[in-house]
């Protein structure tokens, strides 16, 4: 059985474990750079990406990570796509992204806390409507050549793919549907 990794610094981790278990993958939380090892994908959760950069440069993750990336599939959702991109605007504190996906991004695009809302988005790549949540999310400002957009919400980007690497700027992990996720393990 393939073993997925879900980055637990900090950010909803139970949750994307929780979404592994009900595809009946193996989930497994990683902390350090040895977790790495037996997994074939990692999953960057939700959160707070200030918290998460400074973590990964604290437990020694990020270049293993970007290592990792090289050969695995990594999803990245909401702060998760943020810690992915190339070039990050916005937020008061800075992070250190890992540059996996070709993209620009703009934290906290759609405005603050009180700006947080569900939808339905139409994902043509998974020939389905899924419900997404916008919690303090960021946008995807303008994608590089190699990446392809997956959905906009109104006319701005929230999710996208560059060969292993899929981000979404909503947290599917976050409602009962899971077929971003099973959309991601395909990449396995
Ligand atoms: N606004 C957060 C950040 O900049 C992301 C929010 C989230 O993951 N729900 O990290």
């Amino acid at each position: 059985m393939k073993t997925v990794g879900v980055l637990a610094l900090q950010g909803d981790v139970a949750e994307h474990l929780a979404q592994l278990r009900q595809r009946n993958v193996q989930g497994v939380a990683v902390r350090k750079p040895a977790d790495l090892a037996p997994l074939a994908a990692l999953i960057i959760p939700g959160g707070e990406s200030t918290a998460i950069s400074n973590l990964m440069q604290t437990s020694g993750l990020y270049d293993p990570i970007r290592e990792f990336a090289r050969h695995h599939p990594v999803l990245g959702t909401c702060a998760g796509l943020i810690m992915c991109g190339r070039r990050i605007e916005g937020g008061r504190q800075p992070v250190v992204p890992l540059e996996l996906i070709d993209i620009h991004v703009t934290r906290n695009g759609f405005g603050r806390q009180v700006d947080s809302f569900e939808t339905t988005l139409f994902i043509d790549a998974l020939n389905k409507s899924v419900p997404a949540v916008f919690i303090r999310a960021p946008f995807i400002e303008s994608v590089g050549d190699n990446v392809t957009v997956l959905a906009r919400y109104e006319d701005r980007i929230v999710m996208a793919e560059q060969g292993n690497i899929l981000v979404c700027s909503f947290h599917p992990e976050l409602t009962e549907d899971t077929s971003v996720l099973a959309y991601f393990l395909s990449k396995i």
